[in-house]
């Protein structure tokens, strides 16, 4: 089974400018929008492909396997 990526949302900064979501090649970080400075990052596990660069990207350990 392919590993896919789990965001711990304690660790998450929830910035719209995130570097893990810009690193992945597929797509699979999304931030929503939820008011005016404020939104949530997520992993969608159907796109994940268990690359990991996410992992690399994040500066607050916030992804792992
Ligand atoms: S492991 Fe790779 S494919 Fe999966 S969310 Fe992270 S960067 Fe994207």
């Amino acid at each position: 089974m392919m590993k896919k990526v789990k965001l711990a949302k304690d660790r998450c900064d929830k910035s719209p400018f995130c570097r893990a979501k810009r690193a992945c090649p597929v797509g699979a970080i999304e931030f929503k929008k939820t008011g005016f400075f404020s939104g949530e990052i997520n992993v969608n596990a159907e796109k994940c492909i268990g690359c990991g660069k996410c992992i690399a990207a994040c500066p607050h350990g916030a992804l792992r396997f």
